[in-house]
């Protein structure tokens, strides 16, 4: 059974995440607070994983399976959870010491091999052999890693992914996680819902850069990008600077969020057509924004 301790870390944990976004939903899976056994000491970081779930096995994917566990895996298997789609959600699935960690480490202080003991967990749906995380996800799972870490009192250096825990037999998450690290510490540093501006830079993916026929690893601003974007990879200049005008007209300056999506869009997706989805998506917030201020 959870201490007390446990429970309260948890609803603490909860409290912050509604501190960093108020938009991040979060559920919790019945019984919460009796599942998994007593940490007995603040667990010192996070693994990340993800479910190896179908990607037609909807929002929740695993869900069931990491709550309850399966043969000669007694659950829980994570404490949190979070889900596929375009919402950012999480389940609290457990207060208590849960079955993600197994054989691994040392690494972040935590002994050999024991890392249920020291560490949490969060499972997130997600096939695991490409299935492309969706913004939503993405962002559940950064203001949750913050969250935690801020309640626990370290830094986003104490999340890692399984593959780093268990080099040897562990692959996920499939996402790089000095990235995840790196924007992780950003919500630390309190730059979460800080809007970006045109002229802000962009670690493009690799498959981004091959496109627009820069190195591996360039940086671009979320002007270039949202020209890019809306060009579907034209790049004469001329061009570009009139489909960015009309984006400017179009987009404002007015709403927070979007440009950031679109920024996570660059760096993350590997698909031009998600980015042009991203660019036409802040195209109609705003039309919807200025359609309410004018009834
Ligand atoms: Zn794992």
């Amino acid at each position: 059974m959870p201490s007390s301790a446990d429970v309260t870390r948890i609803r603490r944990i909860v409290d912050q995440i509604k501190r960093y976004d108020s938009s991040v939903k979060v559920t919790f899976v019945s019984g919460w607070q009796n599942r998994g056994g007593s940490f007995g000491r603040t667990p010192v970081g996070m693994i990340d994983h993800h479910d190896a779930s179908a990607s037609s096995s909807g929002t929740w994917g695993a869900l069931g399976v990491v709550t309850s566990g399966r043969a000669g895996l007694p659950g829980p298997l994570s404490q949190f959870f979070v889900a596929r789609g375009s919402t950012p959600q999480i389940a609290v699935v457990a207060a208590g010491v849960a079955n993600h960690a197994g054989l691994g480490g040392p690494k972040i202080g935590v002994p050999r091999n024991s890392g249920n003991a020291y560490l949490y967990g969060t499972e997130k749906a997600n096939n695991g052999t490409g299935e492309r995380y969706s913004a939503a996800s993405i962002h559940a799972t950064e203001v949750l890693f913050a969250a935690v870490m801020k309640v626990i009192g370290q830094d986003a250096g104490h999340v890692v992914g399984h593959k780093e825990w268990a080099p040897t037999r562990k692959i996920d998450p499939t996402y790089d996680m000095g990235w995840m690290r790196g924007l992780v510490a950003k919500i630390l540093r309190g730059e979460v819902g800080k809007d970006m501006e045109l002229t802000d830079k962009v670690k493009l993916s690799n498959w981004a850069c091959d496109q627009m026929g820069l190195k591996p690893g360039s940086k671009l601003s979320v002007a270039g990008v949202l020209a890019y974007a809306a060009a579907g990879g034209y790049r004469n200049a001329e061009d570009i600077d009139k489909i960015l005008a009309t984006l400017r007209d179009a987009i404002g300056s007015t709403e927070k969020t979007p440009r950031q999506a679109l920024a996570t869009a660059a760096g993350l997706h590997d698909n031009v057509l998600e980015l042009q989805r991203q660019v036409q998506w802040l195209v109609d917030q705003e039309k919807a924004r200025q359609a309410k201020e004018s009834k």
